[in-house]
């Protein structure tokens, strides 16, 4: 099936093939690839295939792919790493969104230390 996707979303390209990425693992509604400029030595965004701005928005409309992408996001830590992971939302700008269709960042491979701003 098609997805829904906006014409200059960048994720919603790479969704779509028709921007490239280093894929880990793709489902019927989700796909995770490599981060372009990796925070930890293992980082992979965890992206629904459907277009959606942000995680709160997706919360409330699709709380099943949500879910889905936190079973993705297992799945890539237990293929990439030890199965230990940390999954970052970024929800609006002054979070650090950058990018306005859903992502969870997952880090991996590495212990982990804790900055909360
Ligand atoms: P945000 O800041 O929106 O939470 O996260 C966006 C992430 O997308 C950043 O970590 C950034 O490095 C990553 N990113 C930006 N452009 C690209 C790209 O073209 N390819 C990939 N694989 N990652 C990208
Ligand atoms: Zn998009």
């Amino acid at each position: 099936a098609e997805s829904v996707s906006e014409p200059d979303c960048l994720f919603c390209k790479i969704v779509a093939g028709q921007l490239p990425a280093d894929m880990v693992v793709s489902t019927d509604r989700v796909v995770a690839f490599r981060d372009i400029d990796p925070k930890a030595p293992v980082h992979v965004l965890v992206v629904p295939r459907d277009h959606h701005g942000d995680v709160s928005v997706l919360a409330s409309s699709d709380p099943a792919l949500l879910s889905e992408m936190v079973a993705v996001a297992d799945r890539v830590a237990g293929e990439l790493a030890d199965g230990q992971y940390r999954m970052i939302f970024n929800s609006g700008p002054r979070a650090g969104q950058s990018v306005f269709h859903v992502h969870g960042h997952v880090l991996a491979g590495a212990s982990l230390g804790w900055s909360p701003a």
